[in-house]
């Protein structure tokens, strides 16, 4: 069997968890959407079933996914509904709702539900994505609070810079969304995990952590006792020793300055681990930190092994404990979310919470 691997660790995803619900205060739902950020959402999901207020993904596909897997806690759609039926689908799973903008609510007008559905309004506060105006706040939660297919009406905006720590941007679109409540009685959730971690001066009833959950801060400096979640994982599969000026790997972007020994490691891009990380990448073979060598192919990439010990049948961490996601991210020009999110074709193995 191919050694790439991705271990998860099942404790540590509910240390994670606990952490950013006491951190926060109030309730947190975990964000589990694109498949637990690439950790496999029905086994986390139920890994945290006894700890978490709830869920919370992209779509009704996702929601369906938990539902199948056996995940009856509730579950919030972040981003609504896009066509009539599918508020009939999620009065059918008893989903909570995003309305973010006026054609959902338009929707929500032309279906029929069963039973009325928890919707979370979802605000403008000045990222200028998604969301209704900060304006009509009090009239629309009025409408809604008041309308029959409605069971109740929960507040929720989101950062745009919260990872910022010298930015007042993240403290401005709190303000907004507090005048705009004001009077309103209705609980509101605002932080996401870098609103959690870097601003315990703005809270909610609700928390919504997705990235932490998984171990990788997303504040500068990294200090806040997250335990990494996933261990990218492969072994060497061969060894060679180069001569000096031979060229390694496709467009020979490495070339050996001196005789040296490399190891070939079973992960590639079509695993997940970023084609974009420049020779130098973080990698740890058998304990020992080494660099990438060479452009990382879609099943294989090349390591230095000078002065490591190592051989044939050595494990090596592409990211996890040694190696922090963040780290190869930083080199690769993107963010964890990006790597986590786009892991594959690799095999999953989860470790129990002791
Ligand atoms: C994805 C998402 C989150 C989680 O964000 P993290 O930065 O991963 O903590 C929270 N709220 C909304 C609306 C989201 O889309």
């Amino acid at each position: 069997m191919r050694p790439a691997k991705a271990l998860i660790d099942l404790g540590a995803l509910r240390h994670n968890y606990a952490l950013a619900r006491r951190l926060h205060g109030g309730k947190a739902l975990a964000v589990v959407k694109a498949n637990a950020y690439g950790h496999g959402a029905v086994v986390c999901a139920h890994a945290l079933a006894d700890l978490a207020d709830g869920f919370a993904v992209a779509c009704l596909e996702e929601a369906e996914g938990l539902r199948a897997g056996g995940i009856t806690a509730p579950i919030l759609l972040l981003e609504g509904v896009f066509e009539v039926s599918e508020w009939a689908r999620a009065d059918a799973l008893g989903l909570w709702v995003v309305v973010h903008q006026a054609e959902q609510l338009e929707m929500l007008a032309a279906c029929r539900p069963k039973r009325p559905i928890p919707v979370w309004m979802k605000f403008n506060s000045g990222m200028n994505r998604a969301g209704l105006p900060l304006a009509r706040l009090p009239a629309l939660h009025a409408q809604l609070a008041g309308d029959p297919k409605v069971a109740s009406v929960t507040l929720m905006s989101h950062f745009a810079r919260a990872d910022e720590p010298e930015c007042d941007e993240t403290r401005r679109q709190f303000e907004r969304l507090r005048a705009a409540m004001e009077g309103v009685p209705a609980p509101v959730s605002i932080c996401n995990s870098a609103g959690i971690l870097g601003w315990p001066g703005i809270r909610g009833d609700w928390a919504r952590p997705g990235i932490m959950l998984y171990g990788a801060d997303p504040m500068p400096g990294e200090g806040h006792g997250l335990r990494p979640v996933m261990q990218l994982g492969s072994r060497i599969m061969a060894v060679r020793q180069l001569s000096a000026g031979d060229p390694v790997g496709y467009g020979a972007r490495f070339v050996a300055p001196r005789p040296m020994r490399i190891g070939l490691v079973a992960m590639g891009y079509a695993d997940g681990y970023p084609r974009a990380v420049p020779d130098g990448a973080p990698v740890v073979v058998a304990g020992q930190r080494t660099r990438i060598v060479g452009r990382v192919s879609m099943d294989m990439l090349t390591v230095d092994l000078e002065g490591i010990d190592a051989d044939v049948g050595s494990p090596v961490e592409l990211w996890g404990g040694a190696v922090s996601v963040n780290e190869v991210a930083a080199v690769a020009g993107t963010i964890a979310y990006e790597l986590l999110c786009n892991v594959k074709r690799v095999a999953f193995e989860y470790v129990q919470p002791a």
